[in-house]
């Protein structure tokens, strides 16, 4: 159950944003995945939906984009694309990968990241209910 572990931080870290905003309710949260972190997509929303129940969360929506990975072979200078088979079940596996064409160990440049990239949220204001769309890049993890 790791994307349990990812959405609840990420869940508690959109709270906090939120509240640090002043907001009363979260519209959007767009998410940006590597496909090296091997999430389930399908299976983080649904996560989500449960955990966002009785929170200002609630009814909004988990939108994630996933990104490839970006390597570089330091000996044979393999990359920057590398193919990734999404039936990743060992996590830990995607800390050292391995060059197609020699072996050594890539350099991972991009594709690792889980990142909180927008939270459109409505603030009570002076001037009453205003939405807002909060631009971070926030790691989660
Ligand atoms: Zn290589």
């Amino acid at each position: 159950m790791h994307e349990f572990a990812v959405v609840s931080t990420l869940l508690e870290t959109v709270l906090g944003l939120a509240e640090g905003q002043g907001a009363t309710e979260v519209l959007e949260v767009h998410l940006r995945v590597g496909k090296l972190r091997a999430l389930p997509v399908e299976e983080m929303k649904q996560v989500y939906n449960l955990l966002a129940k009785g929170t200002m969360l609630e009814s909004s929506t988990l939108i994630v984009e996933e990104t490839g990975a970006v390597v570089h072979c330091p000996r044979c200078g393999y990359g920057p694309s590398l193919e990734v088979k999404s039936q990743g079940a060992d996590h830990s596996a995607i800390l050292q990968l391995l060059c197609p064409r020699c072996g050594s160990v890539l350099d991972i440049q991009g594709g690792d990241e889980c990142v909180i990239t927008r939270v459109r949220m409505r603030i009570s204001s002076a001037e009453g209910l205003e939405e807002k769309m909060a631009v971070t890049l926030h790691p989660i993890i």
